[in-house]
């Protein structure tokens, strides 16, 4: 039991959840890593949505609004983490969800398509019974993906996503929205949009905006994204790190 006036309790709670995220077959042992270098950055960050991962997801929100077949990719760290949230997203804009997963199991994705369909998902794609398509750039069972999901988007919403198959996925034509902590990651540099921010905050930020974009018209929508430079917000992102490093902000 972690307690609530515990300093560090907000941290604590997210990694009591990775483990047991973990031990209940959700989880790779690799996404327990790949959870300990989001929260080095996440302290570095100041552990709190900053301004420039808010204009993120403004244009995360339109981007997503305006598609014709959007989806949102759920891996281990997102299914142990936020899945109540994914959900929540998925049903607001009405898109489904793709399990998409870098250390592939049968039992795991079961186990994802379970927890998320408790969660109320409606529709839930990437289990094993449904027709694959290749992402072209791809080798091995990296490459699978489902046909009527990702193959088939024009904006994919992937947190934590792998550099490798997040350049295919740019590659192939994909407007691609991923969400990481690490501004410097393959990912991140490559996506058309970055939120440099914790999944736990992001996808929460993303719900209301979506909410508050809902009844606004396409030109708008359009110019949001027009208006936001990634590779200038990413720089932000490593200017608030060094100021930490510095001391700027002590
Ligand atoms: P790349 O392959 O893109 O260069 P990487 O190898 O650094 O990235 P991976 O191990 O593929 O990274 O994926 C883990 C990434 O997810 C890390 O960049 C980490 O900062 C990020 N991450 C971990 N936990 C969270 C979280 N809760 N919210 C957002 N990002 C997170
Ligand atoms: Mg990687």
């Amino acid at each position: 039991m972690i307690h609530k006036d515990h300093p560090r309790y907000e941290s604590l709670r997210l990694r009591a959840k990775i483990v047991d995220a973990y031990k209940n077959g959700i989880l790779a042992d690799s996404g327990m890593i790949a959870h300990g270098r989001g929260e080095a950055f996440d302290y570095l960050l100041g552990e709190q949505s900053t301004e420039n991962a808010k204009l993120a997801v403004e244009a995360a929100a339109a981007a997503l609004l305006l598609a014709e077949h959007p989806i949102i990719s759920v891996n281990g760290n997102t299914a142990a983490l936020v899945p109540d949230k994914i959900v929540e997203l998925s049903n607001e804009l009405d898109i489904p969800i793709e399990i998409n997963l870098f250390y592939r199991t049968s039992d795991r994705v079961l186990k994802i398509e379970k927890l998320l369909r408790d969660h109320g998902a409606k529709t839930v794609l990437g289990t094993d019974h449904e027709k694959k398509a290749l992402i072209k750039g791809l080798e091995g069972p990296r490459s699978s993906s489902s046909a009527e999901g990702i193959y088939k988007a024009d904006v994919v919403l992937v947190p934590l996503e792998d550099g490798d198959r997040a350049e295919a996925l740019v590659k192939n034509g994909k407007l691609l929205i991923t969400i990481d902590l690490n501004p410097l990651s393959r990912t991140a540099k490559t996506s058309s949009i970055t939120i440099v921010d914790n999944i736990v905050r992001a996808i929460p930020n993303l719900i209301d905006t979506v909410i508050n974009l809902s009844q606004t018209d396409k030109v708008t929508l359009h110019q949001i994204i027009s208006n936001f430079d990634n590779k200038e917000n990413i720089q932000s992102s490593l200017k608030k790190i060094s100021k930490k490093y510095t001391g700027e902000d002590l």
